[in-house]
């Protein structure tokens, strides 16, 4: 499963080049071109599938399991002791290229990279919201 308009699968054939660190059956990994940190990568599987709401539980599950591996390797690499782990699914959720894939971030100390601030809920609101998500399954 290709398509012929996305970035990943031209980066999975070969047509255009990427700084791969790790591959297996069902994955590739490669670095992202513009890191959050440097050692920033990106693992992708290989067929395409847009998010991970389309994308099958049996290729997820190889997914996480070579982003186990993967990170491992990017916090030997860059002597980190953390990452943050990010899926953007959606345009409005900042999804760029529409082929899923994991980012894996080495977080450092003070690295100034922080994540959101949360936000409040008015009064009831949390209890309202638990319980319109109970019944959305
Ligand atoms: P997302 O917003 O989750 O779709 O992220 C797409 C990511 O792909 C961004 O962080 C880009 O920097 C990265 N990216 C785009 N094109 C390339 C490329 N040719 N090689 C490596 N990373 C890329
Ligand atoms: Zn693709």
């Amino acid at each position: 499963m290709e398509n012929n308009e996305c970035i990943f699968c031209k980066i999975l054939n070969g047509e255009i080049p990427s700084s791969k660190i790790y591959e297996d059956e069902n994955v590739i990994a490669f670095l992202d071109l513009f890191p959050v940190n440097k050692g920033h990568s990106l693992v992708v599987p290989k067929a395409h599938y847009e998010n991970i709401l389309d994308t099958p539980p049996e290729v997820l599950e190889k997914i996480v399991v070579a982003v186990k591996k993967v990170a491992q390797a990017v916090l030997k690499a860059t002597e980190s002791n953390g990452f943050n782990l990010g899926v953007n699914n959606g345009e409005v959720a900042g999804q760029v290229v529409p082929h899923v894939h994991f980012h894996i971030m080495p977080r450092f100390k003070n690295d100034g990279r922080s994540l959101w601030k949360g936000r409040n809920y008015d009064e009831g609101e949390m209890d309202q919201f638990a319980k319109k998500i109970r019944n959305s399954f």
